[in-house]
């Protein structure tokens, strides 16, 4: 069956009757990302709202003011998700979310557009393509270089310039004129009505998607690099239209927001980075040393304590690993019950802990502690050195502490 909105893609109004409503537990799936969803199915004598197809996602719309969240393809019927039902045999007024739309429009007829240059042109076939919510890429069998981008990429917009009309073609099977036409990203069941897409004399493309009429209004094409994609083939990715816009826009506000932050123009902004980051590894370097130094002189501060302390609760926020490790390291053999807290540098509320000491201790002290901290690890050779999931409770242990060794053991 040949939909309304494969007829006339520009249609975002249509009237239609109800043919069947049926519940449903089929969940949505919204640019890959599968939601759970529990309402109604309805089929429609014919439908504006596009079901997903040929590597375009489904339209959004109303059908009256009942919101349609997914249009899915059911063999020759179109199945529209709603939450409440709809009387069998009642006409729907249907509208089509346009921005939506027309957004996929312009990225579906921009990839059909730039498959084409990169097969003709590049000798670059197309093996499969993706429409995501805020890219879309195109997978191509082997690497492409940065010059091959480019030249695409100004033919394209070339081309765009030109404002090459796009056509759609119906023919059957047995039509001479199919040998003509590629079937690129043509589900299956997309192959009882044999719809062909024209660009002007540049390309022909079997499709069962919504496209734009005119080259022009897909405004522009804009690759953004690659990346690899399944079994060493590439991902070539790209924007169309307003998309091109709204990601200029994003990167104008980060750019913005880090003029702001490194408070320099733009143009300073790698230098400055760099050298923040080389003044950080610096900084970091000196931290180390400084924190050896401070660990060597509390061995040293609780080895020369008189009377000799039976445990050391040590909850330095800064104190890295290395720090901590130090510390343990310095006093092994002394006997004593260790308690080393740090905080995550990101996540203050979570930090590192370490416990070690004499077994007696360890067996009276460590689970309470690990289980007030949230903690995870396991004790190894007398030692527990693992994460604290939750570091409010870390005064509850100093207290723990305290009264083990102060009350049951004087
Ligand atoms: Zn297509």
């Amino acid at each position: 069956m040949v939909f309304k909105c494969q007829e006339d893609s520009f249609l975002k109004e249509f009237t239609s009757k109800v043919v069947k409503c049926e519940k449903t537990k089929d969940p949505i799936i919204e640019y890959g990302k599968t939601i759970k969803f529990e309402g109604y199915q309805v089929t429609l004598e014919n439908t504006i709202l596009f079901p997903a197809g040929g590597g375009q996602p489904h339209d959004i719309g109303w059908l009256n003011d009942k919101e349609v969240l997914q249009v899915l393809r059911k063999g020759d019927e179109a199945l529209h998700f709603v939450n409440e039902p709809l009387d069998v045999g009642t006409e729907v007024t249907q509208k089509i979310n346009w921005d939506r739309r027309f957004d996929h429009m312009q990225q579906h007829s921009g990839q059909h557009l730039l498959s084409a240059i990169l097969e003709k042109e590049h000798n670059l076939p197309t093996t499969s393509w993706w429409l995501g919510a805020d890219e879309c890429h195109v997978e191509l069998a082997s690497n492409v270089s940065d010059s091959t981008i480019q030249a695409t990429e100004d033919r394209c917009n070339e081309l765009i310039r030109a404002a090459i009309p796009v056509t759609v073609k119906f023919c059957k099977a047995n039509d001479p004129d199919l040998a003509e036409a590629h079937t690129r990203g043509l589900p299956k069941d997309c192959m009882e009505t044999i719809r062909i897409i024209c660009i002007g004399n540049i390309d022909e493309n079997l499709c069962c998607g919504t496209h734009v009429s005119n080259l022009s209004q897909l405004q522009m094409v804009k690759f953004l690099g690659t990346e690899p994609g399944k079994k060493g083939k590439t991902n070539l990715k790209f924007v169309v239209g307003n998309r091109v816009t709204k990601f200029f826009q994003r990167m104008l506000d980060r750019e913005k927001a880090l003029t702001g932050l490194l408070k320099n123009e733009p143009n300073k902004h790698e230098e400055l980075i760099e050298k923040l980051q080389k003044k950080l590894k610096v900084t970091n370097k000196n931290l180390q040393n400084v924190l050896s130094e401070l660990a060597q002189y509390e061995v040293d501060k609780i080895k020369n304590t008189q009377p000799r302390p039976k445990y050391v609760f040590l909850f330095k926020k800064e104190a890295t690993p290395d720090f901590n490790r130090a510390i343990c390291k310095g006093l092994e053999n002394e006997s004593l019950f260790l308690f080393l807290v740090s905080e995550e540098p990101d996540k203050p509320k979570e930090g590192q802990i370490i416990i070690q000491g004499p077994e007696e201790y360890c067996n009276a002290l460590g689970q309470q502690i690990i289980d007030l901290l949230k903690g995870k690890g396991t004790f190894k050779h007398g030692k527990f050195q693992g994460k604290a999931g939750d570091l409010s409770a870390i005064n509850k242990c100093k207290k723990l502490i305290e009264d083990y060794f102060n009350n049951s053991l004087s």
